[in-house]
């Protein structure tokens, strides 16, 4: 079988979550079973080999689980992206709307030194705007992010699209329709 496809057929789809008429994708069975779980990170760990890299930027909170490690298999430090206030030294937040209000991301100020290239990694993209305050958040710490990559994108609403419109490259191992 093909790798991808692997790691798709171990996401689970669960109905009605968090709310009536939404689909939640999933990937706790990927982790939990160790040969999907060793196909994902190394489907990430071929594509990022032979790039330079100096981090892996990782999305609360399934990004971290991923993130890190991704960058401790490329020899790479891992930097967590951070919901709002949990972070306990200097911080920088970028804002971001939600279908229903406002969230934020947070890094620590001293999280990435200016000219780093940097991987941005969570598990799924859905309308992009997560994935694009992180990679904003970043950008003003000076960072080069080299690409957005997730396990999972929902093409039908457009982030992955809206990434790559803004200049970032997108990577991601599957797609739900
Ligand atoms: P976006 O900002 O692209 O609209 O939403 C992506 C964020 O929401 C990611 O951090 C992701 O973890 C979370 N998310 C939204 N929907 C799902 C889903 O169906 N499955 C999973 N695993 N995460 C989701």
């Amino acid at each position: 079988t093909d790798p991808a496809q692997y790691v798709r057929s171990a996401i689970r789809s669960v109905p009605d979550w968090p709310k009536p008429g939404v689909t939640f994708r999933d990937i706790t069975p990927v982790l939990q079973d160790p040969r999907s779980f060793r196909v994902l990170v190394d489907l990430f760990v071929y594509r990022y080999m032979q790039q330079k890299l100096d981090l892996v930027a990782g999305v609360d909170a399934r990004g971290f689980i991923l993130g890190s490690v991704l960058a401790y298999e490329l020899n790479l430090g891992f930097v967590p992206v951070r919901k709002k206030g949990k972070l306990p030294f200097r911080t920088v937040a970028e804002e971001y709307s939600l279908e229903y209000g406002n969230s934020s991301v947070e890094m620590h100020a001293d999280s990435v030194r200016p000219g780093q290239r940097v991987l941005l990694i969570d598990d799924l993209i859905a309308t992009g705007g997560t994935m694009m305050a992180a990679s904003k958040l970043l950008q003003r710490l000076g960072a080069n992010v080299i690409e957005a990559a997730a396990i999972i994108d929902l093409p039908d609403l457009g982030g992955a699209q809206a990434i790559r419109d803004s200049g970032l490259p997108v990577y991601t191992v599957c797609q739900f329709t």
